[in-house]
């Protein structure tokens, strides 16, 4: 896989295409949807799917345009996140509107290319997406380069979220992880630096 990180809306989302050559999976396609077709045709491919590590509005945004102009592709999510679709809460118009449910929602867990590994904590059908083969996880607002993601929204636990990175940790630390928001690190990094972690 190619991993190709475009940062989109004013949150600054990481949204990440992952691409075999033949297709393209947007994760957290939060906005700028024509920006992010765009990106796919550059490297030669449609998307065919959405992953979300989260359904926070800040990184689902996208998902009503590029259904529009890609059809009615899969959006792999937790089900345990499925009801912030529509959520009063979880909107911040007019830049991020409300984004009913999805048509075409499957289980994360279901999703062939990638290992959905459950990191709840920062919301509680929080995934990481670990893409074993390539080496990269997705880690979406669970982990950040010397942080971690906020507990203190609705659902949010800073217990479960310290669970979770104890299961993120136990990856081989060449891992690269890409996060939800900012730069790059990777797991042997984090092990070493992050405050969060307690070795
Ligand atoms: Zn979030
Ligand atoms: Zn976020």
């Amino acid at each position: 896989m190619k991993f190709v990180v475009l940062q989109v809306g004013s949150y600054g989302v990481n949204c990440t295409l992952a691409t075999d050559g033949e297709s393209a999976w947007a994760v957290d396609p939060g906005a700028e949807a024509e920006r992010i077709v765009e990106a796919a045709r550059s490297e030669g491919v449609r998307v065919a799917g959405i992953l979300l590590t989260h359904a926070h509005f800040d990184h689902i945004g996208a998902i009503p345009a590029l259904k529009q102009i890609c059809g009615d592709i899969p959006v792999y999510v937790h089900p345990a996140d499925t009801p912030m679709f529509g959520h009063p809460f979880n909107m911040l118009p007019p830049e991020y509107p409300s984004v009913p449910k999805p048509s075409n929602i499957l289980p994360a867990c279901d999703f062939p290319f990638a290992e959905a590994i459950e990191t709840p904590g920062h919301t509680p059908g929080g995934v990481s997406w670990y893409f074993k083969d390539d080496g990269v996880l997705l880690s979406g607002d669970t982990l950040f380069a010397g942080s971690v993601g906020r507990t203190d929204f609705p659902g949010g636990s800073m217990t479960r979220l310290v669970d979770s990175l104890s299961r993120l940790v136990a990856l081989p630390p060449e891992t690269k992880v890409i996060p939800g928001h900012g730069p790059s690190t990777t797991i042997g990094r984090e092990k070493s630096s992050n405050p969060y972690i307690v070795a």
